[in-house]
């Protein structure tokens, strides 16, 4: 039951026929793992924060840099040098005092991924490297898990949900299926070689924000199955479908599904 204080907090969302009570009781049951407190995860932890999903985890290990400052909307000029996981939670509770918010100064690895992962509905990837990207996505599918991809760069971004091993969706496209092989340095430059507009990752982190929501009030996401891709220079939005791969190191044929 929501209390008087949650229907005022909510009532913006809790009246559309979409969401109501039964949509918002859904998100403060729900658990969100945010993994990178960057230019991504700003906007996805504080939507996420402000429309009430109840158990928030953000995962970062870097502290704010002037850098920084240009995209990562939550931290300030007087926050440089303090660590952004820490900064996040605190911006996420001081929007919302009501959900629970926990935060961790490290870096996913092969050694914590699975119970990170395991703990919460859906992992929300706002990472900034390869390495991350493909733990995430294949942990997710191992653990049957929701994974809601992010990443931009220039003026260019990319969004995905991945369900490959949720009840409803098991065979779609996980996100080995999608980017099989890890992209060298060359080939995928970060924000530091090729530069990043703060708007650009506003369009990617609130489009994630928003796919993790209806996920959580147990509404299908429209991406599902689907890449996303917005071409923002041209403001070009262009939503393609994806495909398993059968010889997929992840999910194919060959792959135990444990
Ligand atoms: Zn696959």
């Amino acid at each position: 039951m929501l209390s008087d204080a949650d229907l005022e907090r909510y009532a913006r969302q809790v009246i559309m026929p979409h969401m109501g009570e039964d949509g918002q009781e859904r998100l403060l049951a729900a658990k969100v793992l945010v993994v990178g407190a960057g230019g991504l995860g700003a906007p996805v932890i504080l939507y996420l924060a402000a429309a009430g999903i109840g158990h928030i985890t953000i995962i970062d290990d870097d502290k704010v840099s002037r850098t920084d400052l240009n995209r990562q909307i939550i931290y300030r000029d007087a926050d440089i040098g303090i660590a952004k996981a820490q900064l996040a939670a605190q911006a996420a509770k001081a929007i919302n005092p009501d959900i629970q918010v926990s935060h961790l100064v490290t870096r996913i690895n092969k050694g914590n991924v699975k119970n990170f992962v395991a703990a919460h509905d859906v992992i929300v990837d706002c990472s900034d490297n390869a390495d991350t990207r493909y733990l995430l996505g294949d942990c997710a599918h191992h653990q049957g898990r929701t994974l809601v991809f992010g990443g931009a760069v220039r003026m260019e971004g990319q969004l995905a949900v991945f369900q490959s091993s949720v009840a409803g969706h098991v065979g779609t496209a996980c996100y080995r299926c999608v980017f099989p092989s890890m992209p060298d340095a060359k080939q995928a430059p970060g924000c530091s070689e090729a530069g990043i507009l703060g708007a650009v990752t506003g369009i990617v982190g609130s489009l994630q924000a928003l796919e993790t929501i209806k996920l959580c009030m147990g509404q299908d996401s429209g991406l599902t199955g689907s890449l996303l891709l917005i071409e923002a220079g041209q403001t070009e939005f262009m939503k393609i479908a994806t495909a398993p791969r059968k010889d997929c190191s992840c999910c194919g044929d060959d792959q135990a599904d444990g």
